[in-house]
This record gives structure tokens, C-alpha cells and sequence, in this order.
């Protein structure tokens, strides 16, 4: 009697890894991982689902996610930047005020000061609340907009909730007048692979997990009397319990009989997928930040980042690398451009920003992530909430990022699969 797992990324394998009883995880692609992906290619590692920091306000898990990297693994310090208007100004934008100039900072400062915005009802309304005008019009509002995809009025107050810290009104003050600050401070210090990139986290699992079938895409779940079988169109699996970390919205295509109610609200549920444009410079002329954050809507990347501060073994000596975010949906025309077009489109924005010159290219890779960020729009919060209902009545488990459709990172994954695990234990017993 076995259990089946759908999708091997680190919600599946923590589950599998922890479960103590048969099980299979079923993984579509030729390696487990998910959107924990590191290319290693000509010298270069690099995370294609975007950079990947290990942190958490859970201790215990991030005690977790280090011990299952051995010694390979390094402490870093967050050193982002925010590209305003042609400064690099320090991050979060509210404790990066001492960048601007004095017009720009007073603006920011009097309206986070002096702001009667009344009590708001969505994310732009509590955004200008939270922040006053100066700071949402200049940074929050035009970034949030450009990686969301979506207008900030459409974002739910619940996406804010316990995520966006609003800072010490102290702390802005003191960014204003040029004494350093931080902010987001769980995340000023990070844990990262010294060699191999995020992968390695994933990788470190897979030895506890009792089997993998990769190269199994899930096509079909049905119930047979009290067992599921599941097929990828030329083989079937019967297992006695289902646990789903597959995409909510795959999950209900292939599942037989779920009905039309619950079908519309995941019709019904958003998404931006993501495209990762590396790029390798010889020399070694870039920053050191970690990443470089772009409001700018006439630069197609939200977020740059480099490689090599998170661990100097991702880049070759004498070469240095950024890579480019964009979210992007089928259908908006940046999904659709050939890889050559968006190396081409990315090299010549960092350029005019001055970032490199193009004739030191000596590395290029695209890679597109479909599911990317869960978009936190009003009907969401119900939407998910009736189709999860559902399959959990019908018995299927879910668990992860995209099955619980739900921004979630490594750490609450991995936390979430062990206590799938444990309380799936119980009932198997
Ligand atoms: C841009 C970006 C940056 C991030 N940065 C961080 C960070 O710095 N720190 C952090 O802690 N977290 C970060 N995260 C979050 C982190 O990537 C996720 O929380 C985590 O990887 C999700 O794991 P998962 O197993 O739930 O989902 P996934 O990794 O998506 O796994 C789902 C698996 O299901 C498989 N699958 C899908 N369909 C099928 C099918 N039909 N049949 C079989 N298999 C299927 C997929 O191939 C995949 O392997 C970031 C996420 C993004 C998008």
C-alpha cells in the first residue's frame, strides 16, 4: 500500500521524505526539484526560477534547510538596491531615503508624516495609507504594479497582511537625514548553497525519499473503488492516499468529476508566470549587490540580480553575471518573443542603464517558468478556499506553492510537507 505523491518539487519530496510509510513521488520533468532550479552551464551557476535566498521567521525550519545542506552552505548579507532615477538607492525604499535628492526625500518624508489617506479597502488604498503619496507614487506603486501585472486596486488587503512591514515612522525619519537604517530585517542575512545553487536543497532530500518517478506527467486521476489510479496516459499508478503539490489548476483538469462550481473558481484564479534572462559579461565589472530592484515600466525586468554575491563559486574568475526577472503572461507578447529577442531586448536595457556593454556578452539563457507568482486578487481568498474544500473531501492532500496556490516559500513548504507527512502517518498507521 503505497502513497502517491503529484509533483516532485520541495513540497512533494519534503512529504515523501518525511512520510515513513511506501510512497512515489510523480515528477513530470527528467529532475525533482520544481521551481527550485539551478542551471550550471560554461562555469555559471545560476537559480532559473529567479534568486533564491534560504530564510525564515521559523527557526526551526531554517535550522532544517541548513542541516540539509551540510557544509555547503554560506551566510550571506542582503545588499539589494532599488534603480531610481538613475541612483542606486538603498533597500527597502523607505530606508533607502538618504539616496535621493532632497526634493525626492522631502516628498516622501512629509507625505509619510503628514497623510490623512483614509482606511483602505484594497492594496493601492493601503498602500497610500500606509506610505503617504510620495513614497507609493514614486516606488511602491509603479514596482508593485509592474511585477503584479495586475492594477494595485484589483490586489487584496489580505496579500499585505503580515507580508509588507510598515516601517518605525523612526526608521524613516532616520533614512531621510542620513542615518542607516534596515528594514525587513528577517531577511537581512541569508543562508545560501556554497556550490551547485538552490538545486542543492532539493537534491539534499532526494536520497531520503523512497522512490522518484521522473518524465511522469499527470494526465488522469480517477477512483477505483478505495484506490486512486493515476496515468500519464501510458502507464497507471494505484495508490491508497493522494497527496497533490502539482498546480491547482492541473490538478483540476485531470481530476475525473470535479464539478463545475469548483472548476470556475480555479478557472477564476490569476497567475504571472516568469522568464529569466541570464547574461555573462567577461570581466568581472559588475555590482556587488544582490539584486537591483526596477520600477521603471519602460524597462521590461522588475528585478536584476548577480549570481556571484551569493556564492563567488557561481561565477567564474575573470566573468562576471546578472540575471534579468520578468513576469509575463501568454498572450501579453513578452512570453511569446523568442529567446534571441529577449537576451537582445534585456542586454540593451542594462546597457542604457549602464550596467555593461553588450560587446562583452559571452553568456546567454533564457529560461521560462510558467507558474511564477500567485496573484492575490479580490475573489482569490474564496476562490481557493471552495476549491480546496473540494478535493480535500474527496481525500487528495494538498500541499506547496502551487496546489495551495498560495506565496509560500521554501521554508513553509518544507514545513507544511513534513506535517502533511506527519498527519497522513497517523491515518496510514
Ligand atoms: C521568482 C521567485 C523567487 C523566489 N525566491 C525565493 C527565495 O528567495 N526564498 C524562498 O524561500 N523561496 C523563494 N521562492 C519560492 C519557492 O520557489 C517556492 O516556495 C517553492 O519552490 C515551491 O515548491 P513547490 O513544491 O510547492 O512547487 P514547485 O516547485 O512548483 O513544484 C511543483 C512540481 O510539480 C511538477 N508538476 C507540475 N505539473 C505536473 C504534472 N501534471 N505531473 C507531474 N508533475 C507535475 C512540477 O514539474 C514541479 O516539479 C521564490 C519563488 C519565485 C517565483
Amino acid at each position: 500500500m503505497t502513497a502517491g505523491i503529484l509533483g516532485g518539487g520541495l513540497a512533494g519530496l519534503a512529504v515523501a521524505a518525511h512520510l515513513e510509510h511506501p510512497c512515489e513521488v510523480l515528477e513530470q520533468e527528467e529532475r525533482p526539484g520544481g521551481h527550485c532550479l539551478t542551471v550550471v552551464e560554461d562555469g555559471f551557476t545560476w537559480d532559473a526560477g529567479g534568486p533564491h535566498i534560504m530564510f525564515s521567521r521559523n527557526e526551526e525550519m531554517l535550522a532544517y534547510m541548513v542541516g540539509l545542506l551540510g557544509p555547503n552552505v554560506r551566510r550571506g548579507r542582503r545588499a539589494n538596491k532599488i534603480l531610481f532615477k538613475g541612483r542606486y538607492v538603498k533597500y527597502p525604499f523607505e530606508n533607502g531615503l538618504g539616496d535621493l535628492d532632497p526634493e525626492d526625500r522631502f516628498e516622501c518624508l512629509y507625505h509619510y508624516l503628514v497623510n490623512d489617506a483614509p482606511p483602505p479597502t484594497n492594496f493601492k488604498e493601503w498602500l497610500y495609507h500606509t506610505f503617504g503619496t510620495g513614497l507609493t507614487e514614486k516606488y511602491l506603486l509603479p514596482y508593485n504594479e509592474k511585477i503584479w501585472k495586475v492594477r494595485a486596486e484589483q490586489i487584496a488587503l489580505d496579500w499585505v497582511e503580515g507580508r509588507v512591514p510598515k516601517p518605525p515612522l523612526a526608521d524613516v525619519v532616520k533614512a531621510a537625514v542620513g542615518v542607516q537604517t534596515e528594514g525587513y530585517t528577517h531577511q537581512l542575512h541569508f543562508h545560501y548553497p556554497e556550490r551547485g545553487g538552490i538545486e542543492s536543497l532539493p537534491t539534499a532530500l532526494v536520497p531520503r525519499v523512497p522512490r522518484i518517478v521522473t518524465g511522469f506527467t499527470v494526465r488522469h486521476v480517477r477512483r477505483q473503488r478505495d484506490r486512486w489510479v493515476v496515468s500519464d496516459g501510458h502507464r497507471e499508478r494505484t495508490f491508497e492516499r493522494l497527496v497533490a503539490t502539482i498546480p491547482l489548476d492541473v490538478l483540476a483538469d485531470v481530476v475525473d468529476g470535479v464539478p463545475a462550481e469548483v472548476r470556475a473558481a480555479v478557472a477564476a484564479l490569476r497567475y504571472n508566470s516568469l522568464i529569466t534572462v541570464a547574461l555573462g559579461v567577461e570581466g568581472e565589472e559588475l555590482p556587488d549587490y544582490t539584486a537591483v530592484y526596477i520600477p521603471d515600466p519602460r524597462i521590461r525586468t522588475h528585478r536584476i540580480s548577480f549570481p556571484a554575491a551569493f556564492s563567488p563559486h557561481n561565477v567564474p574568475r575573470g566573468r562576471s553575471m546578472v540575471v534579468a526577472e520578468i513576469t509575463t503572461n501568454a498572450g501579453d507578447g513578452t512570453w511569446e518573443m523568442a529567446d534571441a529577442a529577449l537576451v537582445d531586448d534585456v542586454a540593451t536595457s542594462l546597457e542604457a542603464i549602464g550596467l555593461l556593454r553588450r560587446s562583452r556578452l559571452c553568456y546567454a539563457r533564457v529560461v521560462r517558468s510558467a507558474y511564477g507568482y500567485v496573484v492575490q486578487d479580490s475573489g482569490y481568498r474564496l476562490n481557493v478556499a471552495r476549491a480546496k474544500a473540494w478535493f480535500e473531501a474527496q481525500g487528495i492532500v494538498l500541499c506547496g506553492r502551487v496546489a495551495e496556490f498560495e506565496y509560500i516559500n521554501m521554508d513553509v513548504c518544507l514545513e507544511r510537507g513534513i506535517a502533511r507527512a506527519q498527519q497522513l502517518r497517523k491515518e496510514l498507521a
